[in-house]
């Protein structure tokens, strides 16, 4: 690769550092789960998380290249279980250039109950829209590519719920797709205070 891709590669496993610290820092993610990626310009080709590095773990030293079929090209750890379907929207979807998938505690209640979160806040319906619930493959395991591809590639859709596992942000950069997953966790635990209160009568619906 040329300077300017090293120039590249390097900033841009800077900013995802920071957003994997910010993700850990803000409760977001814990442990190793979850993943982010981020893509290059300056080759087809994606910044990824390895398998087994928590959100706060992230290094110049072992975060991974890969291919958009899913090669590594630099990197020395075990590539991500959930590579397949970021590097699917990565190449189904030309405006997407970063992606947050977390396990947040309260849109994964959601999405372990199947249930659908409305965007019942002002800010949510701007800036979310349609929030999907992206179901398990079809053997009752976590999405794969064909599972997250179907729903995702829809241009409309840029955040989405993952059935009993998490939740999806994209963007253009790093920092719209953590906002992503940020506002769909601020929602579902906003709903929920919303639908407890409902249940006491104390509000309209
Ligand atoms: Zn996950």
């Amino acid at each position: 690769m040329t300077d300017l891709c090293e120039n590249e590669i390097y900033a841009k496993k800077i900013a995802l550092i920071e957003v994997g610290r910010r993700c850990f820092e803000t409760g977001l993610q814990n442990n190793s789960g979850g993943n982010l990626s981020v893509r290059l310009a300056c080759a087809p080709a994606i910044i990824i998380k390895p398998s087994g590095v928590g959100f706060n773990e992230c290094s110049v030293d072992n975060l991974m290249v890969s291919d958009l079929d899913g090669r590594t090209l630099r990197g020395a750890g075990k590539p991500s279980k959930d590579l397949d379907f970021h590097v699917e929207l990565y190449r189904i979807r030309s405006d997407v250039e970063a992606i947050v998938h977390v396990h947040s505690p309260w849109a994964t209640g959601w999405a372990c109950a199947g249930m659908q979160l409305d965007c019942i806040t002002v800010q949510a319906r701007q800036k979310l829209g349609l929030l999907p619930l992206i179901p398990l493959s079809e053997n009752g395991g976590p999405q794969g590519a064909t599972e997250v591809g179907a729903v995702m590639a829809n241009p409309a859709i840029n955040a989405a719920l993952m059935e009993n596992h998490g939740t999806i942000g994209v963007g253009k950069d790093l920092r719209q797709a953590v906002y992503v997953v940020e506002l769909i966790e601020e929602t579902a635990h906003i709903a929920f205070v919303k639908s407890a209160l409902n249940s006491f009568g104390c509000c309209a619906d």
